[in-house]
């Protein structure tokens, strides 16, 4: 059964490992999630986030217009993603994670992105994200290399936050 895992779980430091096989057991796994993304609110959720240190994860921002809509057709898969071509442009913009409650911090990230991955049958394909999308994938593509948005902030906002995050590792232990 899979389980929201939160900040001080050591899964969410691991590097993920590559996923051998897209198969039924995949496609359960993204239904899973799919069902846990919704269910806290969240516009994306990695694999390592409920317990499963592997190369995945998901999105369901269409466009940034729509992004308070959510259904089935608007879920986008990325497996094995390996992202490329960042714009040299950067933006900033408040980000959350569901692994860390409470926590809102500017991050700073290219503004596009070029991804190539897997989808849900296993079929490979490529395209350039923008926008809200495209930081979005970045902070889940994060996530399955160990890395969390705390890490991607200033000194300052850190050292702010630090007793929200003894408080996070505290509550979930
Ligand atoms: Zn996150």
């Amino acid at each position: 059964m899979l389980s929201m895992r939160y900040f001080g779980d050591p899964i969410l430091r691991k590097r993920a490992k590559i996923v051998e096989k897209v198969d039924e057991e995949t496609r359960q796994i993204v239904a899973d999630m799919a069902e846990i993304m919704k269910q806290y609110r969240g516009i994306g959720l990695a694999a390592p986030q409920v317990g499963l240190s592997i190369r995945l994860f998901i999105s369901r921002i269409e466009k940034e217009s729509e992004e308070t809509k959510i259904s089935a057709d608007n879920l986008l898969v990325f497996i094995n993603p390996r992202l490329s071509e960042a714009s040299a442009k950067e933006d900033v913009m408040k980000e959350g994670c569901l692994s860390l409650p409470g926590i809102h911090e500017e991050v700073w990230r290219p503004e596009e992105i070029t991804v190539e991955a897997l989808d849900i049958h296993g079929k490979l394909f490529k395209k350039r994200f923008s926008g809200l999308q495209a930081r979005c994938i970045m902070h889940e593509n994060d996530h399955i290399n160990g890395t969390l948005f705390i890490d991607r902030i200033t000194m300052r906002a850190r050292t702010h936050i630090e007793h929200l995050l003894r408080a996070i590792k505290k509550k979930y232990k």
